[in-house]
């Protein structure tokens, strides 16, 4: 299949305007790399960049070793799978897996056998015969993928492909496509909003904001060990908490404090904001939803770092509770047991689990520790 370089990749529309800066990403074959990030952050951009649909102003794009920079998009052996399917309304299922294949002139009985395979592979075997109109969303999507698996490209686009279907629809979909990934062995490029997916899916995930990549890792790097500020806040849902703290160094002890309380650092955590140079400093201390914890119901509780707050929301999940409540000003969202007692209005102890806490420089947003 295929191996893919982007090296110092750019974008600049005519009207002057940047989507994309010196974007580096070196993807192995079979891969299955995520771009994510907010809205107009540039994911599109470099996609379509990659499928030849847009110019690229500066840098290198290779597939396989080969400059593609100036190929054409049919020359690239790319295909894309695009959010609203583009099916052609009056061709049936079967007509429109073949389209691309008979306009590369391809034998009639070798493009049969293509669109009868892709089709078994989709589950679309009994809907050969029907138009689009006469289709459900997920069907038409898997249709649109079927046109894609046809022409056996080496790499795989897909922008937000899911992102017209309902919940449900969804979780069947991305399924599915976790299994094609695993089948065809193919590169695969996916852009999404969805978190879930992006986790679920990704054997990397780019983080990009404003035309920057933030961070380039597996899912659960990325999870665990976000390298700033805006990855960490990013990833993960709910999203991570974010409260001021002044770093205090006493020896080789750290304390976090935020109003009066005093957070206990763990030994390799406060080695970092000591040799960092932080006493004194105000620094923004993160804790992921379920690292905050309902101290009661808790078996080991640090009482060292308990906040004592009013709940101000319960809202009950199924398999979990979140708490919402503030700390000094900050909305903080807590994970806890849903065998919790707690109710909107109680005032509870809520204890933070130090050792995961994630410790950040305020001005340069990067992670200390
Ligand atoms: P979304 O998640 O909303 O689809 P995205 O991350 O895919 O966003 P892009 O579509 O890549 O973002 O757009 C990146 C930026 O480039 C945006 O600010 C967008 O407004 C801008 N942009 C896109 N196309 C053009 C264009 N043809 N001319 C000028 N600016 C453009």
């Amino acid at each position: 299949m295929a191996n893919l370089s982007l090296k110092g990749i750019q974008k600049i529309y005519p009207n002057g305007f940047q989507a994309v800066k010196d974007f580096n990403l070196e993807i192995e074959d079979q891969e299955f790399i995520i771009f994510v990030g907010p809205s107009g952050c540039g994911k599109s951009t470099t996609l379509r960049m990659i499928a030849g649909l847009e110019d690229i102003s500066g840098g290198t794009l290779e597939i396989d070793g080969k400059v593609m920079n100036d190929v054409e998009p049919k020359d690239r052996d790319i295909a894309m799978v695009f959010q609203n399917y583009a099916l052609y309304p009056h061709m049936t299922v079967y007509d429109n897996m073949a389209f691309g294949l008979k306009l590369r002139k391809v034998p009639k009985d070798e493009i049969d056998k293509k669109v009868k395979e892709a089709a078994k592979i989709l589950d679309l075997e009994k809907l050969l015969d029907r138009k689009p109109k006469a289709l459900s969303g997920g069907q038409r999507q898997r249709v649109a993928m079927g046109r894609a698996i046809v022409r056996n490209p080496k790499v795989f686009l897909m922008d937000e492909p899911l992102s017209n279907l309902d919940a449900k629809l969804r979780v069947q979909m991305r399924i599915e496509i976790a299994k094609l990934h695993n089948n065809l062995k193919a590169t695969m490029i996916y852009v999404t909003h969805d978190q879930t997916e992006a986790m679920t899916l990704g054997t990397r995930i780019v983080v990009m904001k404003d035309g920057v990549v933030q961070q380039v890792d597996s899912p659960q790097k990325l999870y665990n060990e976000p390298d700033n500020l805006f990855v960490a806040g990013f990833i993960g849902s709910p999203h991570m908490n974010f409260v001021d703290a002044v770093v205090e160094v006493k020896g080789e002890d750290v304390v976090l404090k935020v109003a009066d309380y005093r957070f206990p650092l763990p030994a390799k955590k406060a080695k970092a904001l000591i040799d960092g140079g932080y006493d004194g400093k105000t620094v923004v201390m993160g804790v992921r939803p379920e690292d905050l914890s309902d101290a009661q119901v808790m078996v080991e509780t640090n009482k060292d770092s308990t906040v004592k707050a009013e709940i101000n929301v319960y809202e009950l999940l199924g398999a979990e509770v979140f708490l919402y409540f503030t700390l000094e000003g900050a909305s903080m969202t807590a994970r806890v047991d849903p065998r919790t007692t707690a109710k909107t209005g109680d005032v509870i102890d809520f204890a933070i689990d130090m050792e995961k806490v994630h410790v950040f420089d305020k001005e340069t947003e990067l992670t200390i520790t």
